[in-house]
């Protein structure tokens, strides 16, 4: 039996561990024992993380659709020559930008690099986006305008050693449940944990301090707490004049929100309100994290700044043991933000509009590069109901799934001219698919992810790729010299090579130096340098860190007499996404078979509804039915349903309304009515 070294391929908090491989098959996996992340741990999604991998699902051969609506199998020569030429033909009937690209935050750098380079250089356009837009578009927006730098500021193994961790919209054990290990550890040696979220999240119920806040108050809480900082004289003077700008008008804004009237926003006594802000100011090593809780609202960006706002007023920023960190949900959706798989950035997020950095990638693509901004993954959608995209290219995402208000997508999706999906299994989206490219998994392919502490990991095939398929760079690559563009590369190690030579946050970062051990986290600026721990040390990436002054603004829809509820989703520790591997792992599906929708009793009540009774939730977008799962943890009000399962698709009833600048749509509110179904 073989052990093979490689990262999980679930969510962002990049465990290491083996593969177990006998006569290339895996049998079984075990955890890296001095991986700083996971420390010999592994959760319950990584101990099953190989069964999906010979599911026979697995798609094992390029698929056409026939006229009759059939797939039918084809030879990669077949499938890509066809791709090719339906590509060339409407690009040049509708012009390059009429074509989209949907990349994936759960493809390697490498690959993501390689997708990137094939829509701006081959294509001609910037269309390119994957699903950081759904859930941490807010933070790369607001943490750019703020500090200069749209990544979680510290490290994983600085937790254990914080004395205070203050957490909101971040269920950790279910969703990072090997952060959320180090959070445990830390409180075992006496840190303090606050949880700030409207649900009792496994978390929140260990915290010595539960700010159970309405949904979508976050910053009308974030700003009482400051307002107590800024009133107690508890503000770090210092900090704030060396390090920062525009401190006035945020204290001025400040001054509209004492604890009394953020309690009547957000459900959030005064009282406690002030505790919180006195221990989290007073505190020297204290780290603050968050997640979809606060990215995924139409204040997404907002929500962010607010965050970024409170550790500038403390200065608990630029030193270990403190800093801002957002959680990342995709084992690489950091990478895939690196890698430049969005509108407006090349990889390491240097701007297309620069002229300076477009020069540096037309050099060395030895093409033209398009130069204006490119659309987001939603408004894709919307052309391509407009009449203005004509082809999407999908790789490894679920978008009929995944977006918001998905009779929208749906409708998207059967209307287009061109649709090219490249993924492991024939998901809900490929159905609607004229090709079909089958892809390896984690397992069947070398490169790099990194996870959400901007650590740069490597993985390792462990296996041949299931059938014909391949990994995505191959078939990107493959498809690029059917189109005539030269991209070629002998193995991931080149690709990696090229993203240094042309990002400077990745120059020093090369497979050889990522062998054996924890990786490397950015900025890694040359081949000696050892990664950055934490950032904004002696001065934020943009020079001064800036105070962005914001206002609450409620969610766009909120409930009334018609829809009386409050809906939030989220996710099942069972469950990653749209279900695509963790339905075909018989223990996760075994655990959480069903979506169920959690409502609390007292609603229960009123509604005459008893624990396991099948409902039906309808918003303004569509209606589902589902059973009922009576729980003190979701609040009176509100709603709680997973969005993992296709058959109870809770994106059917989500709101597409969108933040103005990061364009992420607000999943974590709308308003819904329930109705007993007899
Ligand atoms: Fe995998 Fe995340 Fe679990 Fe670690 S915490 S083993 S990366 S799913």
């Amino acid at each position: 039996m073989n052990k093979i070294a490689t990262i999980c391929p679930y969510c962002g908090c990049g465990c290491g561990l083996y593969l177990h491989v006998e006569n290339n098959t895996i049998v079984g996996v075990s955890p890296v024992r001095n991986h700083l992340v996971n420390k010999g741990s592994l959760c319950v999604k990584s101990w099953n993380c190989f069964e999906f991998v010979h599911h026979p699902d697995r798609l094992k051969y390029p698929l056409i659709k026939e006229k009759n609506g059939a797939f039918r199998r084809a030879s990669w020569d077949e499938a890509l020559r066809l791709v090719a030429a339906r590509l060339l033909e409407i690009r040049k009937s509708s012009g390059p930008d009429s074509i989209s690209i949907v990349s994936s935050a759960k493809s390697t750098n490498e690959e993501n690099y390689v997708m990137m380079k094939f829509a701006r250089a081959v294509i001609g356009t910037n269309n390119i986006d994957h699903c950081a837009r759904l859930c941490h578009s807010s933070t790369v927006g607001g943490l750019a305008d703020s500090f200069g730098s749209g990544a979680m500021t510290n490290s994983i193994n600085e937790i254990v050693h914080a004395k205070l961790l203050f957490v909101i919209g971040s269920n950790t054990t279910e969703q990072h449940p090997m952060i959320g290990m180090h959070m445990l550890d830390a409180v075992d040696r006496g840190a303090v944990l606050i949880v700030a979220d409207p649900r009792k999240t496994q978390i929140a119920g260990l915290a010595q301090f539960h700010l159970r806040h309405r949904p979508g108050t976050d910053v009308a809480l974030l700003n009482g707490i400051m307002n107590v900082i800024i009133d107690d004289r508890l503000v770090d003077i210092p900090f704030v004049k060396r390090r920062t700008e525009k401190f006035d008008s945020f204290r001025a804004l400040i001054t509209k929100y004492p604890p009394e009237a953020v309690e009547r926003i957000t459900g959030v006594s005064a009282q406690d309100i002030k505790k919180v802000a006195r221990l989290y100011a007073t505190e020297k090593k204290a780290m603050l994290f968050y997640s979809m809780g606060i990215t995924q609202h139409t204040t997404g960006v907002d929500n962010v700044c607010a965050c970024a706002n409170l550790t500038m007023l403390t200065g608990h920023i630029g030193l270990p043991m403190t800093g801002l960190n957002p959680l990342r949900g995709q084992n690489n959706v950091q990478g895939a933000c690196d890698m430049g798989a969005l509108p407006n950035v090349y990889s390491g997020y240097q701007e297309i509009r620069d002229p300076k950095s477009r020069k540096k990638f037309e050099m060395a693509w030895k093409v033209k590069l398009p130069r204006d901004p490119g659309l987001t993954l939603m408004e894709m959608f919307n052309g391509v109901l407009k009449g203005d995209t004509k082809a999407l290219y999908i790789m490894g995402e679920n978008p009929a799934v995944s977006n918001p208000d998905v009779t929208h997508t749906v409708n998207a999706l059967k209307k287009l001219d061109f649709l090219v999906v490249q993924d492991i299994f024939l998901s809900d989206t490929a159905e609607y698919a004229h090709v079909v490219l089958p892809a390896a998994t984690f397992a069947e392919k070398d490169g790099t992810f990194t996870n959400t502490e901007r650590r740069v990991q490597k993985i390792s095939a462990a296996i041949e790729p299931v059938g014909e398929s391949k990994p995505d760079w191959e078939i990107i690559c493959a498809l690029s010299r059917e189109m005539g563009y030269d991209l070629n590369y002998r193995a991931t190690h080149e690709i990696m090579e090229e993203i240094a030579l042309l990002t400077p946050i990745y120059r020093g970062i090369l497979h050889h130096r990522l062998e054996g051990d924890s990786g490397l986290q950015w900025p890694c600026p040359s081949a000696t340098h050892p990664g950055t721990p934490f950032l904004h040390r002696k001065k934020f990436a943009k020079g001064f860190g800036t105070f962005m002054p914001v206002d609450y603004v409620p969610p766009a829809e909120m409930p009334d007499s018609e829809f009386p509820f409050i809906l939030t989703t989220g996710r099942t520790c069972f469950h990653y996404h749209t279900r695509t591997m963790s339905r075909r792992t018989s223990t996760l599906e075994r655990e959480c078979p069903e979506c169920l929708i959690e409502i609390n009793p007292s609603d229960a009540d009123s509604l005459q509804i008893k624990h396991m009774n099948v409902v039906r939730v309808s918003s303004r977008r569509g209606v589902l039915t589902g059973r009922v799962y009576i729980t003190e943890n979701t609040p009176g009000g509100v709603v709680f349903m997973p969005f993992h399962f296709g058959e109870a698709p809770v994106n059917m009833l989500t709101n597409p309304a969108l933040d103005p600048s990061a364009k992420i749509p607000e999943y974590k509110v709308c308003a819904v009515r329930i109705e007993l179904i007899k």
